[in-house]
């Protein structure tokens, strides 16, 4: 989400005569564009702060910008805490930064943090900047109004929006003439997508569709899925076309009622389970992926093992998993105590962690002597011989060169596998 608004902001820049600098030390303008998501986050973006700083010091003239999530969380207060910050921009004011640079030429410090109920950036092309050329990201709606207890998200992105469906498409369609053949769908809740045209609503299962329609050489994803509105039709959709991916991620966060009760995720481990019965029944091949967040407020030692229980039962191919970070002003926060101890957080997130490893290790196991077709991104990072790239299921796919290049499909037969990589050989 963040990359993508990052290659907005440069595209904001460089047609009000800004270039891309190779080197942050050449740099006149440096923006950081920063998430509130966990405490580490944004302990992460003071340390790189810090480096800046020591840069601003032998170039005093450098302006340096702290934009998105965390500028929107601590406003102007980041320039009492912050000293070398000129500009602070929230995720809905980017057009604003010309206007705002020229009142930091004068001298002064400069904000918006203004969040709105419409702007999606819709117009804006995206600056394609650090991509591989072969998969891309489009934006297709902007805020969350979930309000899971624990996220900080909807304070800092504002209302859920979604783009107009046309200008999707017309990105799509010009991300596939410059090259690209896989663009990813992107909303922190893609299956409340909406977009009224000529008088009737288009929803997520049929923004997909139309997007798949372009061109079947193009393969299309989309990120993120909230259990609780996943819909048989989406699934249905997903099964009918071959270039849409067999990959979902559907963030489970907990496998207890109870814990996800506290978290206000407005669904049951039953609910969540049969979503996945129905993945497993129309699209048996599909890669499933998942959030876990372990050592939420209250949660017991039962409540842990029901989440490792869940896991097991999904058998997820791969998981993003955290600690619980306690974000301010939450209705976590305010309601609940974070009284699960650090040591005992970091205990079962560990046992989360191994576990995963092993079912991850066990998914990849069960693909040896079957052919996936492979959609190659690049030489791989550890051998100039061979090539990477994604099945539909999104597993990284390490396969020997031979004649074949960036953004060609290859059919690989997986002849071994490491927890995190299929090995094959092209067909
Ligand atoms: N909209 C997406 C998630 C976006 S945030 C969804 O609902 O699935 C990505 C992940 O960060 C979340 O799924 C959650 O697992 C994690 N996360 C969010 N807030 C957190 C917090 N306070 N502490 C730890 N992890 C958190
Ligand atoms: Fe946060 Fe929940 Fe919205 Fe995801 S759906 S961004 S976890 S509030």
């Amino acid at each position: 989400m963040n990359f993508s608004d990052s290659e907005i902001v440069a595209s904001i820049l460089i047609d009000n005569n800004y270039e891309l600098a190779e080197k942050f030390s050449d740099a006149d303008l440096l923006l950081i564009n920063t998430c509130s998501i966990r405490d580490n986050a944004e302990k992460r973006v003071r340390n790189r702060l810090k480096e800046f700083v020591s840069l601003k010091i032998k170039k005093p003239e450098m302006v340096i910008g702290i934009i998105g999530c965390m500028a929107e969380r601590l406003k102007e207060k980041l320039f009492e805490e912050e000293k070398a910050v000129d500009l602070i921009i929230g995720p809905d004011a980017y057009r604003d930064l010309p206007k705002l640079l020229t009142k930091i030429e004068s001298g002064q410090k400069a904000a918006n943090i203004i969040l709105s109920e419409e702007e999606t950036y819709a117009d804006i092309k995206p600056v394609r900047y650090g991509s591989n050329g072969v998969s891309a990201f489009i934006s297709i709606m902007r805020g969350c109004e979930n309000f899971c207890s624990y996220c900080v998200v909807p304070y800092t992105r504002g209302k859920e929006r979604s783009r107009n469906i046309d200008s999707i498409i017309d990105e799509a369609k010009s991300l596939l003439k410059d090259g690209y053949s896989e663009i990813t769908l992107l909303g922190q809740n893609v299956n409340s997508y909406r977009w009224k045209k000529d008088g009737r609503e288009f929803n997520f299962t049929e923004l997909i569709e139309n997007v798949a329609l372009i061109n079947p050489l193009l393969r299309v994803r989309f990120t993120t899925s909230h259990p609780k509105d996943i819909s048989d039709e989406l699934i249905e959709t997903i099964a009918k076309h071959k270039n849409i991916c067999n990959s979902i991620h559907l963030p489970v966060q907990s496998g207890s009622n109870s814990v996800l009760k506290r978290m206000n995720r407005k669904y049951t481990r039953e609910w969540y389970l049969n979503r996945i019965e129905k993945i497993k029944e129309l699209t048996p091949d599909c890669g499933l992926t998942t959030d876990i967040i372990s050592g939420f407020c209250g949660e017991t030692e039962f409540e842990h093992n029901e989440t490792i229980s869940i896991m097991k039962k999904v058998g997820y191919d791969f998981a993003f998993m955290f600690k619980y970070s306690e974000r301010p002003n939450t209705a976590a926060e305010k309601k609940f105590k974070d009284d699960v101890t650090e040591e005992i957080k970091k205990r079962r997130l560990k046992e989360i962690i191994e576990l995963q490893q092993e079912l991850s290790h066990k998914s990849n196991l069960r693909d040896i002597g079957k052919t996936f077709e492979v959609l190659v991104e690049g030489v791989s990072k550890r051998s100039t011989e061979d090539l990477s790239g994604r099945n539909s299921q999104n597993k990284v796919v390490v396969f020997p060169k031979r004649n074949f290049k960036k953004g060609d499909y290859v059919n690989v037969e997986i002849i071994d596998c490491t927890s995190a990589t299929l090995i094959g050989v092209s067909l």
